[in-house]
């Protein structure tokens, strides 16, 4: 028995599932998750001594590939001044002027410590600034854990939402409505009925959480008119897209300004930090200045501000964005053309650093009810045959991949050829 299946038989006594994160268990692909040792650039190592090339990048965060030495050395450099203060330090202001400065729609920023916490608060925000309680998020759009965000619209959007895990009140969940990604009519039809409540929409600007589904052309600039029609605050959530698609994020491939930014992943360079952030006059009503509560103990630690100012500081060099976004095509186009070679269906999708893999004969996915219908079973092989390889994808069909400035040609080359081979085990069934 390998020390991963060991180490998972003995995780399951005393930790849920034996993980802290529901996907890393494997459940929807099969098999024991591989417990990691160490990692560094574009690769992970597993405790029996595997390498892997990994294209989850701790779900995001490594754009620089892993163990980067400007972000190691920032935190040891940090560490050695202490741990945490709950006290107001010299690295929160510098961060928060350079992540306003690289995302001018952030006029101000708070701190919190994960992507849950940021999207969390940027909904309590705006529920506190419009005076409003419902919100509006889209099928298939994770945007963490939060009561409000668990939740699932019944037969249709404009029915009242129904929470989609126990524990969250349904009382509480009626005031989500869920629609369709890229639907502007059906977002329009929605909001000439309700659109006096919604406080906010929110939603992933390029979907990372249902595979990878960029937005249709014009669905971000009509989710800004209905808002600026009707008073609702306009939060993207670039927890995934922050840093990752451009520099300036997905508003600023899309040329559209959200209300509020949520942030999280990059900016922690791999510590856990989350930000939100948006127009003065919204942020001005948390407190202290303003009303609406929010806080934290560790918000703004001087580890985790350290780490996300040097891997804010390295990938604000020229070129960066280029050169991650020519290696991902690179990728992309490898693989796709090693499917077309075996006549395995697959649309591919990509913006920036993220791409999407789908097994379906569809020419494009477009929300989350297609994204359902790929060949789920075929992704799984597929994962199970690269993972043998030694290639690490994202343990479920509905995850998006991440490259890094780390994976060199050879890794590129590597990949693609070890996806070549599992094609052909694909295509002999
Ligand atoms: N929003 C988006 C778009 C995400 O992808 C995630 C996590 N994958 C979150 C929010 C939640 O972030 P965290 O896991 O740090 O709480």
């Amino acid at each position: 028995m390998n020390k991963s299946v060991q180490l998972f038989e003995r995780a399951q006594n005393t930790i849920p599932g034996g993980v802290n994160s529901p996907v890393r268990a494997f459940k929807s692909v099969g098999g024991t998750p591989v417990f990691i040792e160490k990692a560094d650039g574009p690769y992970i190592f597993d405790v029996d001594g595997k390498r892997y090339i990994d294209y989850i990048g701790s779900w995001g965060p490594m754009l620089l590939g892993h163990n980067h030495p400007a972000i190691r050395q920032a935190v040891q450099q940090a560490a050695e001044n202490g741990l945490s203060f709950g006290a107001p330090c010299p690295a929160e202001v510098e961060m928060a002027e350079l992540v306003s400065q690289l995302v001018p729609s952030m006029e101000m920023v708070r701190f919190v410590s994960s992507g849950t916490e940021a999207t969390m608060s940027a909904i309590r925000l705006a529920r506190g600034y419009t005076g409003r309680n419902t919100i509006l998020k889209f099928e298939g759009c994770y945007h963490g854990h939060a009561d409000s965000l668990l939740v699932k619209a019944g037969s249709g959007a404009l029915t009242l939402g129904v929470p989609n895990s126990p524990g969250v009140p349904a009382d509480f969940a009626k005031y989500t409505l869920t629609a369709e990604f890229n639907n502007l009519t059906q977002l329009e039809a929605i909001f000439a009925e309700q659109g006096d409540d919604i406080a906010c929409i929110i939603v992933e600007p390029v979907a990372g959480n249902m595979n990878c589904i960029p937005p249709a052309p014009g669905f971000l600039e009509g989710l800004r008119a209905l808002c600026d029609q009707y008073g609702s605050v306009l939060i993207f959530d670039e927890v995934m897209t922050g840093f990752r698609v451009a520099l300036g994020g997905a508003q600023a491939v899309y040329g559209v300004q959200p209300d509020l930014t949520t942030l999280g992943k990059i900016i922690g360079g791999g510590m856990p930090v989350g930000a939100f952030g948006g127009k003065r006059a919204i942020m001005q009503h948390i407190a202290p200045t303003g009303p609406v509560y929010q806080a934290g103990t560790l918000s703004g630690n001087p580890l985790a501000m350290a780490a996300g100012l040097a891997a804010l500081n390295a990938i604000r060099q020229p070129g960066v964005y280029e050169a991650l976004t020519e290696k991902t095509s690179q990728l992309i186009a490898g693989i796709k053309a090693a499917a077309d070679k075996h006549g395995i269906p697959l649309a591919t999708t990509q913006v920036g650093g993220m791409f999407g893999l789908f097994f379906t004969k569809e020419q494009a996915i477009t929300n989350f009810a297609q994204a359902t219908q790929c060949d789920i079973e075929a992704f799984k092989r597929f994962f199970h045959l690269m993972l043998q390889e030694g290639i690490y994808l994202a343990p479920s069909a509905y995850e998006a991949g991440f490259l890094s400035l780390a994976h060199s040609e050879a890794d590129l080359a590597a990949t693609i050829a070890a996806a070549d081979r599992s094609f052909a085990q694909l295509a002999t069934g």
